[in-house]
Parts: structure tokens; sequence; C-alpha cells
């Protein structure tokens, strides 16, 4: 399966980033920004490059990245078991 990288300012790439946009933009979750990278597969479609939100945070004991649920002790589960 080919893929072209499409001029980020061209009407087409445009046309491609409005419908994934319409599909799939979700505020703070999924984003995609005005001048996304969109690659042409002719089979179909094209991919749109896109932002995707993880909620994390860096441990500042080990350095390790955990899932942060708003508890803000800034320890992973490890460390806050220690
Ligand atoms: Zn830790």
């Amino acid at each position: 399966m080919g893929k072209k990288q499409l001029l980020p300012n061209s009407s087409i790439a445009g046309q491609f980033r409005e419908m994934a946009k319409k599909e799939y933009n979700r505020e703070g979750t999924l984003e995609i920004d005005d001048g996304a990278a969109v690659s042409f597969a002719n089979d179909g479609g094209a991919y749109v490059a896109a932002w995707v939100w993880v909620y994390g945070d860096v441990c500042h004991f080990c350095g390790r990245v955990f899932r942060n649920d708003g508890a803000g002790s800034g320890k992973c589960e490890d460390c806050a078991n220690r």
C-alpha cells in the first residue's frame, strides 16, 4: 500500500484534515493541528496526523512515568507503597 505525503497547505490535504476533524476531533483527547501532515493512501483514504492525550506524571522519586489520577503526591504507586 503506497502512501504519498501531501503538501501541508494543499487544498486536498485541507479537505482530508477537515473530514478527520469532523469524524475524530475530541477537544483535550484527540486533536488535529491546522497544518497536520496528511498521507494519501491510494486505496480509498488518507492518514491524518493527530495528537492523543495521555494522562501521566513523572515520579519524583524513581523517574518512572505513571498514570496520575489527580492524587498529586508526585509518587508512582510503587514509591507510594514504600
Ligand atoms: Zn516511583
